[in-house]
């Protein structure tokens, strides 16, 4: 699915993002672009860190993970306020489409829009 989020230089960039790639994508932009620091984040109380470098854990599924961004968002980002995760307005954010259970498409860029744009 096709996203506009931010790059390193605050520029919009369109990404086709899932939850694996939209996780890194976070975390990338957490460890300000360096991917060494994405790797070693010392955070490991932090709700992302076993996605973080765009794996499946062992032992841990898919629903793990969408557990994961929901409770990020929640405690981490919102401070434990759902209600604010509900209404977050940062369509920029790479886990925004995966913030609540329902997944929100509101964002999604469509592909075949981009096409046209690109042919003219
Ligand atoms: S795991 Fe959490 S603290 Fe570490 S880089 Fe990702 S978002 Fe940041
Ligand atoms: S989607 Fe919204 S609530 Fe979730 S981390 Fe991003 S900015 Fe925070």
């Amino acid at each position: 699915m096709l996203f506009y989020i931010k790059d390193k230089n605050n520029r919009l960039v369109l990404k086709d993002l899932n939850k694996r790639r939209a996780i890194k994508a976070l975390c990338n932009n957490c460890s300000a672009w360096a991917t060494r620091q994405r790797q070693t984040c010392p955070v490991t109380e932090c709700q992302l860190h076993p996605y973080r470098n765009g794996e499946m854990p062992e032992g841990l599924t898919p629903s793990d993970r969408a557990k994961a961004i929901n409770d990020y968002c929640r405690d981490w980002c919102c401070m434990g306020r759902s209600a604010e995760v509900k209404i977050c307005h940062i369509t920029t954010c790479p886990l925004f489409a995966w913030r609540t259970w329902r997944v929100d498409r509101s964002t999604m860029v469509d592909e075949m829009d981009c096409l046209r744009d690109m042919n003219g």
